[in-house]
């Protein structure tokens, strides 16, 4: 495995896998001088990039797509190897990246192709909307998933004419890697895409180095900072930040489909996604019989760092400590662990899955974010009372409602504050393309994703032509009578619109006036 991005110090970023603590490779460390080098470097050959026609651009592309299908079985592994996670994850991540270039590289000309634009009433011009790209992007990204959230952005950067400098999580920076490697297999221009590795002080110089925007996925106490250090430049940013997702259990639900659903959305990657499910609102009537369904489904779940699991490691020894912290400060306060609670044993980075009931908004397991395989579930009278405790916290990432109705769940739904919501149904928006992805409150904003996220990382240049010799028309100077006339006529077409405004604006011009 090669890693071309050069760095200026000698000091390198050891990986070891979360499964056996085996080393796993390292990369080299960068500083602040190696984030400028390649974001200069990445702006020199952006210009040329960005100059392509679209239809160009995207051919070039598909070069980068299919050296992503050719690696796709070793990109897993290292997946696999870095987080921990299972394979079946790690190899989603990849195709889920896969679905969503093939998206781009169908949709983008409709949405990056100039689009004309009606003049009237102004005689003689045109006009269009082009969309330009912002030059170079700086990406930051997370361990959850660390291939998916370091490669969407960047193909979409890529889509958009734009360069990219990645940033990749400290703990997992090989998959991270891959985005270089793959764009330099696919001949796309040296530089247009690099990356940068390091923890926060490495993220902090990509911020502050004259970037012209910043997507940073990760936690929200982080997005914070970094949204302070790119005011000082200024920079725009995208925020895609942590959650709290809540799941609703309305008392018409199908329970098995709710419990199968809960558990999956909750437990997926050991819980350590921002779209998991981290708070489940049961309706006092099927309260018991929900969770009875629950523990059954959790017990059969296989734990281990081997083969044949269903879940796997915590990715990081900090993850794990804030798991812990939770569940007994849960305790403390008076939840009931039905099943899991803790370690496999104290040396292991195995948390067993998790239920627990009792709980209440006192406790940090129903208030901050767990990241975790902990499912906490909460008694409520009624789906009003869901709702309110839904949307009584400060995130605003996904949330489901789970219903034998659903139209009713569609109604409910549309009342929670969230950048996505499902209906009898989790973690499917990531496989849907054109479905966008990010938050509302402190989840973040901007949006990933979809044709969204094409319009996020462009910017709109509007451009009007005159024909040669054309006139300005009657609201140039010297003002006089006929501009007068000019603007109560569009008054009042303006006001009504249609054939009425039409006869309205041919009385307001001959019927005089000065
Ligand atoms: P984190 O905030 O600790 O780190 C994220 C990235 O930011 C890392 O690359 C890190 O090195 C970098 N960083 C740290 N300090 C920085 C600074 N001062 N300036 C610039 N960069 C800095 O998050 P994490 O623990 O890696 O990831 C987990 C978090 O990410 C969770 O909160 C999760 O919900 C969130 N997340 C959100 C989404 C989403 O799409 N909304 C997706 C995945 C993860």
């Amino acid at each position: 495995m090669s890693f071309s991005t050069s760095s200026t110090s000698s000091e390198s970023l050891e990986v070891r896998s979360p499964g056996d603590g085996a080393r796993v490779g390292e990369v080299p460390l960068h500083g602040r001088e190696d984030v400028l080098e390649a974001v200069s470097r990445c702006r020199t050959v952006q210009s040329g990039w960005a100059s392509l026609a679209v239809s160009d651009r995207l051919r070039r592309l598909e070069a980068l797509h299919a050296a992503l299908g050719s690696r796709a079985e070793e990109i897993a592994s290292t997946v696999v190897d870095e987080t921990g996670k299972p394979w079946i994850e790690a190899m989603t991540e990849v195709v889920t990246v896969l679905g969503l270039l093939r998206f781009y590289l169908r949709k983008a000309p409709g949405v990056l192709e100039p689009r004309a634009v009606r003049t009237a009433p102004l005689k003689g011009r045109k006009a269009r909307v082009e969309r330009e790209p912002y030059g170079v992007i700086g990406v930051i990204s997370p361990w959850n998933y660390p291939f998916l959230l370091a490669m969407e952005p960047v193909v979409t950067a890529l889509v958009c004419g734009n360069g990219a400098v990645l940033k990749p999580s400290e703990h997992t920076p090989l998959s991270g890697s891959r985005a270089e490697e793959l764009a330099d297999e696919a001949g796309l221009p040296d530089g247009l895409v690099r990356v940068v590795n390091g923890d926060g002080r490495t993220g902090d110089a990509l911020v502050t180095s004259g970037v012209d925007k910043v997507v940073f996925t990760g936690s929200a106490s982080t997005g914070r900072r970094v949204m302070a250090a790119a005011a000082e430049v200024p920079t725009p940013v995208v925020l895609e930040l942590g959650g709290k997702d809540p799941a609703l259990v309305l008392e018409d639900a199908d329970l098995d489909q709710a419990a199968e659903g809960v558990v999956f959305g909750g437990l997926y990657n050991a819980g350590q996604t921002c779209v998991a499910t981290e708070r489940i609102f049961v309706v006092d009537s099927i309260h018991d019989a929900f969770v009875e369904r629950v523990v059954e489904r959790v017990r059969k779940l296989r734990l281990s760092t081997g083969e044949d699991r269903d879940v796997g490691p915590m990715t990081t020894p900090e993850q794990m400590r804030v798991v812990e912290d939770h569940v007994v400060d849960a305790v403390e306060k008076g939840a009931r662990v039905l099943v899991g609670g803790d370690r496999t044993d104290p040396a292991s980075n195995l948390y067993r899955p998790t239920v627990l009931v009792e709980v209440d908004e006192s406790m940090r397991v129903m208030t901050e974010e767990t990241f975790g395989p902990v499912l906490p579930i909460r008694r409520v009278r009624d789906a009003e009372e869901a709702v309110e405790r839904a949307n009584d916290t400060g995130y605003g990432l996904f949330a489901s409602v789970w219903t034998g109705d659903t139209a009713r769940g569609e109604d409910v739904a549309g009342r929670l504050q969230a950048g996505g919501v499902s209906v009898n149904d989790t973690l499917s928006h990531y496989s849907v393309p054109g479905l966008p992805a990010g938050g509302v409150k402190e989840s973040g904003f901007g949006r990933m994703r979809g044709l969204e996220g094409l319009r996020e990382l462009t910017r709109t240049r509007s451009v009007v032509v005159n024909s040669v010799g054309g006139g300005g028309g009657p609201l140039r100077f010297p003002y006089g009578r006929r501009g007068r006339r000019v603007l109560r006529s569009l008054v009042a077409f303006r006001r009504e619109g249609g054939v009425r405004g039409l006869l309205r604006a041919v009385g307001a011009w001959f019927g005089g006036g000065s």
